[in-house]
Formats: C-alpha cells, structure tokens, sequence
C-alpha cells in the first residue's frame, strides 16, 4: 500500500468532526480535536501527510523562512527532539518532519490518504454536514473544518499546441516522486515566482541546457542558507519566550506603521546592506512603513534592483530581471540560493516574455513571437488559485442549499478568516480575511486551530449544536481587512494575493496585514463568540 496507512475502501462514516486536508493545519487539527474526546475522521486527497510538503517535491523546494520559526509550537516535546539541518530546509526534511508529527501523535489511522472531497452540504434540519469523495467516501459530522491549504490547487496556464509536445512537462506543484533525471536535457522553465526561483539554479546544475522563460520579473533576496549550527538553535531557544510574545502581539505587515518616520537615505542603506548580507526576507520587514510609504519601499526596491545589476554579468540579462512592475514585498518576496548567479551560467538563457510572447508549443519545443526553442523537459512553474482555490474546487453548500461559489461571487468573505456566513459548523483553517500567506504559517495554523479547537470545546460544554457567523459582523470584519490593505501598497501589485494570476477571478486582497488580529480573535471567543449565533 502507498504512503498513507488507512485502506483504499471507500468508507461511509458518522463522525463528531471531519477535517479535510492533512497539512501542517489538518495534523494539528486532529490531534487538538481527537483530544477534546471528539471521534474524527480526516480526508486526504494526497497519499501521504505534508501538504504543501508533499506536492511540492521540484527540485531546490525549500521553506523561505528560517526553520527554527517555520516549526510547531505546541509541544514542547516535539520542539526539544527535532533538529533541523539547515537554516532553511529542504521539502524532503520538512515532510519528514509532517511525518514524524503525524507518527508520534498516532494521527495517520484518523486519516483517509487518496481520497478527494468533491461535495460538503449542510443539512439544516440534521445540523450536520455530508461530505462525499471522489472515491465514494461518505462522511456525515456535525463540525466540518477546511484545512484545504492557501497554495494547494495548481495554476497552469492553457497553451496552444501542448498536446503535441513529444517531450515531459512537469509542474513544480505536481512534481513526481520519483528522481527526475534532467542530465544531458535541454529543459524550459516556465514562471519566475518562488518556485522557478528555488528549482532554477537547481535545474541549472543538472541540466544541459535551461532556457527561463519569464513574463513578470519578481524581487529575490538570498538565503544565505547553510548548515544550521548548535550556537544558532541554543540563540533561538534562548530567546524562545520573546519569540512567542511576537507572534501573539505582532502588529502585522503595516500595523506599526502609522507615524513611523521616513529613514534617510544612510539609514535605508546600512539596513538594507546588513540584512542583504545576513539572507532571507528580513530585508523587507527592515522598516514598518516600507509597505505603506512609496518612498520607503523604493528606496528598498532600488536596492535589490542595484544588487541584481552588480551580480548579473551581462547587463542587458540583469535589466530583463530588474523588477519595476510593483514594490518590493507585494508580490511574494522570493528566497533564494545563487538565483542570480545562476545568469552568469553559460547553459542558462533568459527569455523575456514581455518582449516575445509564447505562440505555442511545438511537439520539439516552445515557439515564441521571435523564435523556436527546442526543448526536452517544459517545467510549469506557475504557482496556484491561491487562497479561496482548495475551497472553490469543492461543491460546498450551506444554509437553505446556498452555494459557496455564489456567496463568494465577488470575492471570499469569511469572518477573521475562520467561518463564513451561511455556512454553520464550517470552518477554514488561515482563510480569507486571516493573516495566513502573510505571516509564518505554522503559527498562524496554530492559532486557527487553537481557537477552533476552544470553539468546539466551547459549544459541547454548553450544548450549542450550531454556530453561524452573523453577516454583518463578516461585512465589518472584511471591511477593515480591505481599509488596512488599502492603507498599504499591496493592491498595487498584480499578485497572486490579489487572485491576478487567475483569469476571471475576482480582484481583491483578502490577506489581513494589520495589527492586533489573535487579540482580536481572543476577545471574540471571550465574549462568548461576539458575532456569532449560536444554537
Ligand atoms: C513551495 C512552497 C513553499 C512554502 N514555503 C513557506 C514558508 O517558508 N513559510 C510559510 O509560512 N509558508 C510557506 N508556504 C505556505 C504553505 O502552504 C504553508 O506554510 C503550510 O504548509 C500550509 O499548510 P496547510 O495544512 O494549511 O495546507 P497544505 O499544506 O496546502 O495542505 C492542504 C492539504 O489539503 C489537501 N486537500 C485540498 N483540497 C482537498 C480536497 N478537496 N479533498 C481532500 N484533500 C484536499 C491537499 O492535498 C493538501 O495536502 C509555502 C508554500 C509552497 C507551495
């Protein structure tokens, strides 16, 4: 049997709670409600736990932040007896870490492996919902909470002539399980987001020939990955507690920024330089209103665009890869290890799809408005439907038969990014309206799952049977979620925050990059669930 331990018979089940995902938000999830004395049952499309982590095997796939941070806070156990290699680790080394969760909280026998949720429908006079898979799986439970994943639906783009391709076409998202031998090939890398970002010198290495085909340049900082040393994990654990008090109090991508002043011009480069040099995205976070002021984030953005010149030997290349298109951070600041350098390789061509568009693909290769390239390999690196995607793929119907695609017709509304209105019992792991892509995700699932959990806890105690967001404390909730958004240069950027890599979706940042959001959740929930009804 593959990699997930529970059998391939389609099970038909009444449960208290079913949880659909086994990411890092669907493991936690289990094990928060399993221990509450619910019974439950997990649903999972892939074969294994991991998620994010075990879709996206490509090569050089790696977590862009520091991994003593991008790790569970729950147990203190696990947090003592797991040790991370490097700064930023490897997919291999995080699914190895899922599983190893998924093992020593017994959770694997809670989960359904190969099993896609095609349907969930609420049953208004039962109080529960049912939930069907694409292998006939019947799963009938009171709770039902999404733990679908912000970037867990590939985005591929339609290309004409695909079908007529001789050679592999792989998407980073989707990459096999087994090695992928890419030596002597002449491969085409597709997407220059963070996947093509982090398998691109990768490729590079292995590959004859590697030709980048990129429409929209995005801003990279380096790693500066490496070996994760004692010293550096004591340092962290040491200053554990502050880092705790920072996730529960942070103020959030623009949330300090309001009277914050404008740095000089020597304050910006010393800043910029010492971050540049010590890696990863901190060099974005270098000042509170570098996403609020226009004159801060271009003096950043100005950097990174100077350091790619001085990196990249051949000028004209370095000037296709100078982003001008958004400031810096509002598309996802990408991490990377030589990315870069990786120009100055005499096997790597960039080609600039602003100035030739893609025509077609060919059976031998890629055609372009000024030219054909033969290819082997064609890699997809296009990213996802991000945020409201998993959700939307699913029939999800609530209340009165109402339909979660209607409901979110104009955009997704979700009250603090955990339930939406019409939709009672149904909650979603970091959802719209929550920080979740904008904050380390791990502690944001924590707290989702944490407040979830005390939810449920909550109603059993006082033998609530449903609970139903109010929707106007939704419409008020995303009301500011969008004013702080506004407030920051973020719609400014045709990201994929903002649904822009998806044509027809519509346009709107539902991420919330203010302050005070767990304070905001907590006196919620104190308040005995302020703008809910509860039955
Ligand atoms: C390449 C990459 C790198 C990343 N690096 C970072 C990082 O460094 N730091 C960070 O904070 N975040 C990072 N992220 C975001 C990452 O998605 C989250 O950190 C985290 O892993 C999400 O966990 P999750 O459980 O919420 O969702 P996921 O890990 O996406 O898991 C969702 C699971 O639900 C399953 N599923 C979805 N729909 C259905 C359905 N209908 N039926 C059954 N199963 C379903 C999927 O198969 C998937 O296994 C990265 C994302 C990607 C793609």
């Amino acid at each position: 049997m593959p990699e997930g331990s529970t059998s391939r018979r389609s099970i038909v089940r009444t449960v208290d709670a079913v949880v659909v995902g086994a990411g890092f938000g669907g493991l936690y999830m289990l094990h928060r409600l399993r221990d509450l004395g619910l019974s439950v049952q997990g649903i999972e499309a892939g074969e294994g736990v991991g998620g994010t982590w075990y879709w996206n095997r490509y090569p050089g796939a790696r977590c862009d932040l520091p991994s003593l941070a991008y790790s569970y806070n729950f147990s203190e156990d696990l947090r003592r007896e797991w040790r991370w290699s490097e700064r930023y680790s490897p997919q291999s080394e995080i699914l190895r870490y899922a599983d190893h969760v998924a093992d020593r909280f017994d959770l694997k026998p809670l989960i359904a492996f190969g099993a896609r949720v095609t349907h969930a429908a609420f049953d208004d006079d039962a109080g529960v919902w049912t939930l069907e898979t694409d292998r006939g799986d019947r799963i009938v439970a009171r709770w039902c909470v999404m733990a679908t994943g912000c970037l867990s639906i590939p985005q591929k783009p339609t290309l004409p002539g695909e079908e007529t391709f001789k050679g592999t076409i792989y998407h980073t998202a989707a990459w096999p399980h087994e090695q992928v031998e890419l030596g002597g090939l002449s491969v085409g890398v597709i997407g220059t987001g963070s996947s093509g970002i982090q398998s691109i010198p990768v490729i590079a290495e292995a590959a004859r020939r590697v030709t980048v085909f990129q429409r929209t340049p995005n801003f990279s900082v380096p790693s500066r990955n490496g070996p994760l040393s004692d010293a550096e994990i004591a340092e962290f654990r040491a200053a554990y507690p502050e880092y705790l008090e920072t996730l529960r109090n942070s103020p959030g991508l623009v949330g300090a920024a309001e009277g914050a002043p404008i740095p000089s011009e020597a304050e910006q480069q010393q800043a910029y330089e010492r971050l540049w040099g010590a890696g990863g995205p901190s060099l974005i976070a270098a000042f509170p209103n570098l996403f609020t002021s226009v004159e801060v984030n271009d003096g950043a953005s100005e950097f990174v665009r100077r350091k790619i010149a001085e990196v990249v030997d051949d000028p004209a290349v370095a000037a296709v890869l100078q982003p001008h298109d958004h400031p810096i951070g509002t598309k996802r600041i990408c991490v990377d290890s030589d990315y870069y350098q990786t120009y100055n390789r005499p096997n790597v061509e960039l080609v600039d799809l602003r100035r030739t568009p893609i025509e077609a693909i060919t059976p031998t290769g890629l055609r372009t408005t000024e030219r054909e390239y033969s290819l082997d390999v064609l890699v997809f690196a296009t990213g996802f439907d991000a945020i409201s995607g998993a959700l939307l793929a699913i029939d999800i119907r609530g209340s009165g038969g109402a339909r979660l695609k209607d409901a979110w017709a104009n955009g997704p509304l979700a009250y603090l990014g955990m339930t939406v209105a019409g939709f009672p019992n149904l909650f979603t792991i970091t959802g719209p309206g929550s920080p979740s892509v904008l904050s380390n995700m791990i502690p944001a699932i924590e707290q989702h799952v944490d407040w979830i959990a005390d939810c449920i806890g909550y109603m059993r105690e006082k033998g609530y049977r449903r609970i139903a967001g109010e929707p106007s404390a939704q419409a008020a909730w995303m009301a500011h979620v969008q004013a702080v958004a506004d407030s920051s240069l973020f719609p400014r950027a045709n990201s994929w925050y903002v649904g822009a890599n998806i044509p027809g979706k519509p346009r709107l940042f539902t991420t919330y990059i203010g302050a005070g959001y767990r304070a905001k959740c907590d006196e919620v929930a104190a308040r005995g669930y302020e703008g809910f009804v509860l039955a």
